[in-house]
């Protein structure tokens, strides 16, 4: 249970992360979305029944001000979900070096500036980051380059802030989903070429939903998870055990 913890998810307005709110604000979180849209945003706060503020995650100042504006208000912070992010299915030959760094900013930067910003409001309460990486960052992603570094680097950003603050009570874990039924993958899952290639590659034999991923966000929030630190779990049907 996350009774009384304060949590911001980066990304909350759509897909897994509106999923990990819903999930936080059942299990009696007080809970922020953050995003870009702020259309998208108010809408998903008001359905959730939680907080919304505006945020784009590669702006660092953007993503300080946001975090110290929820610990400020709500006396604290004990988790930040760093889910915020964007596909990009493009193999190195191909790709523009600005969707290189775009993919770059958003996906890595994003994650380091969003722990680094709760950092000082974790140490305070003992509190937890939870990173959103993928099974691309995991093994090589077909068609992936950028997005593949970013999720890989996620990986051990993981590890070593985990082992930094170890021995200063807080814990950093990363989610590693599967393809996932979420407006990132509306086209590519459409595509029954290519969702036949997830079906025969999954062994559970099908994409996920945003639901599916949520229960262990919350494990990893709660006083269950208080020796769980530096893990890069899957949450994927089979995939990276094949
Ligand atoms: P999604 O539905 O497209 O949601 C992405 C969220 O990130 C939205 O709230 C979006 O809102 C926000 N966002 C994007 N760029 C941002 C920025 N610069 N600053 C702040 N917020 C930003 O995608 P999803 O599938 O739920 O993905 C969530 C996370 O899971 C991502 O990190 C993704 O890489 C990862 N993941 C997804 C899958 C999958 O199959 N769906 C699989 C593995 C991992 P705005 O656009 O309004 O900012």
């Amino acid at each position: 249970m996350l009774d009384g913890k304060v949590a911001i998810i980066t990304g909350g307005s759509t897909g897994i992360g509106k999923a990990i709110a819903a999930k936080y604000i059942e299990e009696g979180a007080e809970v922020v979305i953050a995003s870009r849209g702020k259309e998208q945003g108010l809408a998903a706060a008001e359905e959730l029944g939680c907080e919304f503020g505006q945020c784009d995650v590669t702006e660092y100042d953007e993503v300080e001000a946001l975090v110290d504006g929820v610990a400020d208000e709500y006396g604290g912070l004990d988790v930040i979900v760093n889910c915020a992010g964007i596909g990009s299915t493009t193999s190195l030959g191909e790709m523009a070096l600005e969707e290189w760094n775009k993919v770059i900013a958003v996906n890595l930067h994003g994650v380091m500036h969003g722990s680094k910003a709760a950092l000082p409001y974790l140490l305070e309460s003992e509190g937890c980051i939870i990173n959103i990486g993928s099974i691309y960052g995991l093994r090589g992603g077909k068609g992936a380059a950028a997005y593949s570094a970013a999720k890989g680097a996620i990986v051990n950003f993981t590890q070593q802030v985990a082992v930094d603050y170890a021995d200063r009570g807080v814990r950093v874990n990363e989610i590693c989903p599967g393809f996932v039924k979420t407006p990132m993958t509306d086209d590519v899952l459409e595509d029954e070429r290519f969702y036949e290639f997830i079906r025969t590659r999954t062994p559970m034999g099908r994409a996920a939903e945003p639901e599916e991923v949520a229960p262990l966000a919350a494990f990893l929030a709660s006083d269950g998870a208080s020796y769980i630190t530096g893990a890069n779990i899957p949450v994927d049907g089979g995939w990276t055990a094949f």
